[in-house]
């Protein structure tokens, strides 16, 4: 296959030269759906709280129970995804990635839309997530079915509507990982090595899990350079883990930075670390010589992130982490390194 777009970065509204694409979110869920992720509470009276709407009246509960609110898991307003993301914009923003996968609401015309509207750079995804978000055909479909969807998506865009994917993923895993899962992280590392895309993996809770799809994507010939490996700090506890992974080459991606709560409901027995427990592994990492691998994001999803529900929103990383990391001794160039040159390389296509 030929690579028209070697080197470049593919928006929904077209090619951008990795130089013009400024401070970049590198993942994070401008529209979403994510009713798959919701858990029905064993209380019954907590059960009336699922369908309530988030307000004041609830924010607490629905912050530390995040699944089991359904309202707080659809971020389905297209002006409100506007008016959010606008606040990472005035901060100094340029490009957001939005890696939503297929079956769980993404929408390329709405994505297009915000593009437009805000002036901002929007990536889309493609791919599949967890196996609880697969459609209900999964088990008949086959690897090359699936990577020439994900391929169609990049080269020609998504059916109709002309919009074209700039990566493949996130892909979901769950730990242990379902051979559905596995035959789409497959047909992902085929569509990478087709269209020259990023890839993008979501891994299973396990702290084996990262090294092991790492190892897999490797195995179908896949280029880990070009591999993000996400949510490495709920996933990951002891740095050195995330240093021996580092030595794969693949991408590092903090991407759950506002996230302050330690209860964490889909693995209560890991406590979540909060931003400071994020900063002290982008700097053991840096220090450690892999400043150069890493990724900082928010992986936005629920309401209660956003402003207009009491969250810190898509510029907490610009307003509120960057000068503590500043504090922290990580200078300008360092700073440009993770918010700037890092997702320009990691999105360009090969
Ligand atoms: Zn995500």
């Amino acid at each position: 296959m030929s690579r028209p777009l070697g080197g470049q970065i593919q928006t929904v509204l077209g090619a951008v030269a990795p130089d013009a694409i400024g401070i970049t979110l590198p993942h994070e869920h401008l529209l979403i759906d994510f009713k798959v992720m919701f858990a029905e509470p064993a209380a019954a009276a907590d059960k009336a709280r699922t369908r309530e709407p988030v307000s004041l009246a609830n924010l607490g509960w629905v912050r530390q129970n995040f699944n089991a609110n359904l309202d707080n898991l659809r971020l389905q307003d297209e002006q409100v995804a506007q008016d959010e993301i606008l606040l990472f914009k005035q901060a100094g923003g340029r490009t957001v990635v939005d890696p939503t996968p297929t079956t769980i609401g993404r929408d390329p015309r709405a994505l297009a839309r915000i593009a437009r509207a805000t002036g901002l750079n929007v990536v889309m995804g493609a791919g599949y997530y967890v196996a609880a978000s697969h459609p209900p055909d999964m088990d008949r479909r086959t690897v090359d079915a699936l990577a020439r969807e994900m391929i169609a998506d990049v080269a020609s865009g998504v059916g109709d509507t002309g919009i074209r994917a700039g990566l493949i993923g996130e892909i979901g895993t769950t730990y242990p990982w379902t051979d559905n899962e596995q035959k789409v992280l497959r047909a992902a590392v085929i569509a990478q090595r087709e269209t020259g895309a990023p890839l993008m993996v979501h891994p299973g809770r396990h702290p084996a899990m990262p090294m092991e799809l790492a190892k897999l994507v490797q195995k179908e010939g896949g280029d880990l350079r070009r591999t993000i490996m996400c949510h490495l700090c709920r996933t990951i506890a002891d740095v050195r883990a995330v240093i021996d992974l580092a030595q794969t080459g693949i991408w590092l991606e903090y991407d759950l930075f506002g996230m302050e709560n330690s209860f964490y409901p889909y693995n209560p027995s890991f406590d979540m670390p909060n931003d400071g427990g994020r900063m002290a592994h982008v700097l053991a990492l840096v220090a450690a010589g892999h400043r150069d691998q890493i990724l900082l994001s928010h992986d936005i999803a629920y309401k209660t992130s956003l402003v207009k529900y009491g969250g810190y929103g898509y510029h907490h990383l610009l307003v509120n982490v960057v000068p503590r990391l500043r504090a922290k001794g990580v200078d300008d160039a360092g700073l440009h390194r993770l918010l700037v040159e890092n997702p320009a390389r990691a999105f360009a296509f090969a």
